[in-house]
């Protein structure tokens, strides 16, 4: 192993001496894809890489999208900037691709562009109502909004009303159920101020997680299930309660499920049986899993579901559920809809190809379909599924295929020196486009810091563009 890994070193020695510049690599989206890909990437030494961040601040969904109690997760900004420090690294923030500039300007500057720039697109349920309802959110703005994401700071969001309704069974619907719940200590962490302060005067005190198949197919996982059951104890009900014993699920019929299902599918087999209370007998809030109900119509105040069912043991375990026989439906009246089913990928230049359904690029091994030297990881490659980590394996396997790329000399011009950003930033200046540097973004880090400490809480985040971007120049 150790002699192969000699081996390896020495031929790249030998190549990077044989070549007068430096392999020049731009990286689109400064998320955990772009600082993953990067970081494998460096283990070339002759490659240099040019991160490129549409807003002034680095981190992706790590800063925007990881609730503000969970501040454990964001530990990965430290490596991350690390990474960011690294002498063969330059993050370059303000810089969109598709609007400050274009994929045919990374082509032709680099040796091979990476694109990163993740999931930045709601799903939509297509019913009836959906466009019109004026109390319908997405989840992203929710999320956006609590984050202090720019373009969601003015979001309209009625918690003046008791009943709030969740569509979707993943970890984002958790995330946003939670929030709404007020966690202890909330107001120390580095939600948004006005955010936590419109949060801390809700009147919600019932919250609807909606899914349209049954507990067994959740998207949500054991570990942030547990935290709400644990945060709310005693307030947590299941929708319809029987919903076990209807299709005789019991946990010795459970053998054949994987061991996380297993475990998930236990923790809700132990939810006991509850009455709903009326909304004045509610103390906090009540979160109510309903489950086999998809959403059919959307009116201003109330949300229409069509109950679904399993028709087999079988199909509880691991089917879709259909309408049932006497094709019934529910009327949820709420004054707060938010829509959490997923994200998907925008795409920012006519030539990539898309996969409609993963909502993704469509590549092999993160090679771009159609392109000799654009990649992809992350998100983008792989959908708006995955956790960080998940994330990391998808930006090892397109590195990968770069240095493998390399080394075969399949990629194109490769024994010829590219301008990189000196090109670019020709096209950044003739649009007068203020360019955010690191160094830049640890000015805007230090006064969040600072703010925060202010009033008691780790960062108070910059949620006006023009703001960071004076604070980025003084
Ligand atoms: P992103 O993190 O979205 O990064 C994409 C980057 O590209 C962004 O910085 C964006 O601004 C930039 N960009 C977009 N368009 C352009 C453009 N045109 N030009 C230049 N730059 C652009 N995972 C966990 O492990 N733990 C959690 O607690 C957790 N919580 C989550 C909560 C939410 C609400 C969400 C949505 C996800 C959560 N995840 C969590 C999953 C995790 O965030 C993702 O796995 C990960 O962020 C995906 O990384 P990415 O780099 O592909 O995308
Ligand atoms: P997700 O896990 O894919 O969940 C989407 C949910 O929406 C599913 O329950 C899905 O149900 C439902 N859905 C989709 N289309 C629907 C429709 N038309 N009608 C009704 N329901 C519909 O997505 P997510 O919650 O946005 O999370 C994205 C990723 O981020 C996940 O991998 C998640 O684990 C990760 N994340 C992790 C954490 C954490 O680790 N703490 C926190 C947040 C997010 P079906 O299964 O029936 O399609």
């Amino acid at each position: 192993m150790m002699l192969l890994l000699t081996r390896k070193l020495l031929t790249l020695k030998m190549a990077s001496a044989a070549r007068a510049f430096s392999l020049k690599v731009a990286v689109v989206g400064s998320g955990p894809a772009g600082f993953y890909t990067t970081q494998k990437l460096l283990r070339n030494p002759e490659i240099k890489v040019d991160i490129y961040e549409k807003l002034p601040v680095p981190f992706g969904l790590v800063r925007y999208g990881v609730a503000p109690d969970h501040a454990d997760v964001k530990n990965v900004i430290n490596s991350f900037t690390a990474t960011a420090n690294n002498d063969r690294v330059n993050f370059y923030g303000n810089v969109a691709l598709s609007s400050d500039i274009r994929l045919e300007d990374l082509i032709q500057a680099y040796h091979a562009v990476v694109l990163c720039y993740g999931s930045a697109q709601d799903r939509l349920l297509n019913i009836p109502g959906e466009q019109e309802a004026e109390n319908l959110i997405s989840a992203r703005n929710f999320v956006g909004w609590y984050n202090g994401v720019p373009e969601d700071k003015d979001l309209k969001i009625n918690l003046d009303c008791d009943t709030a309704c969740i569509i979707g069974n993943g970890n984002v619907a958790l995330d946003c159920a939670r929030i709404l719940f007020k966690p202890a200590n909330l107001e120390k962490t580095d939600i948004t101020s006005y955010a936590q302060e419109q949060i801390f005067r809700s009147k919600i005190k019932r919250i609807y997680i909606i899914g349209r198949r049954g507990p067994v197919q959740a998207s949500f996982t054991t570990k942030e299930m547990r935290e709400l059951m644990t945060l709310n104890e005693g307030n947590v009900r299941l929708e319809p309660h029987d919903i076990f014993d209807r299709q005789n699920v019991t946990i010795a019929s459970l053998r054949k499920l994987s061991r996380p299902r297993r475990r998930l599918t236990e923790l809700l087999i132990s939810i006991p049986a509850k009455k709903l209370k009326s909304l004045s007998d509610i103390k906090g809030v009540e979160f109510v899993f309903k489950f086999l109900s998809k959403p059919y119509r959307i009116l201003n105040d109330r949300i229409e579901l069509q109950k679904t069912e399993f028709t087999s043991l079988e199909g509880f375990l691991d089917e879709l559920a259909h309408p049932d026989d006497q094709d019934s439906y529910e009327v949820i009246k709420c004054g707060l809809i938010i829509r959490s089913i997923g994200y998907k990928a925008v795409v920012v230049d006519q030539s990539l190809p898309y996969n409609r359904k993963l909502g993704a690029l469509s590549n092999t091994e993160g090679r771009v379909h159609g392109h000799r030297n654009v990649y992809c990881s992350g998100w983008l490659a792989t959908g708006a599924s995955g956790v960080i980590a998940g994330t990391l394996s998808s930006s090892h396997v397109t590195a990968k295929s770069i240095l493998t790329d390399v080394e075969e000399k399949t990629l194109p011009n490769i024994t010829r020196d590219k301008p990189g950003y000196q090109m670019i930033s020709q096209i950044l200046e003739s649009k007068s486009k203020q360019v955010i540097h690191f160094n830049d973004w640890l000015r805007i880090d230090e006064l969040e810091k600072k703010l925060g400490t202010n009033l008691g809480k780790t960062r108070e985040k910059l949620v006006d563009l023009s703001k960071m971007l004076e604070t980025a120049r003084e």
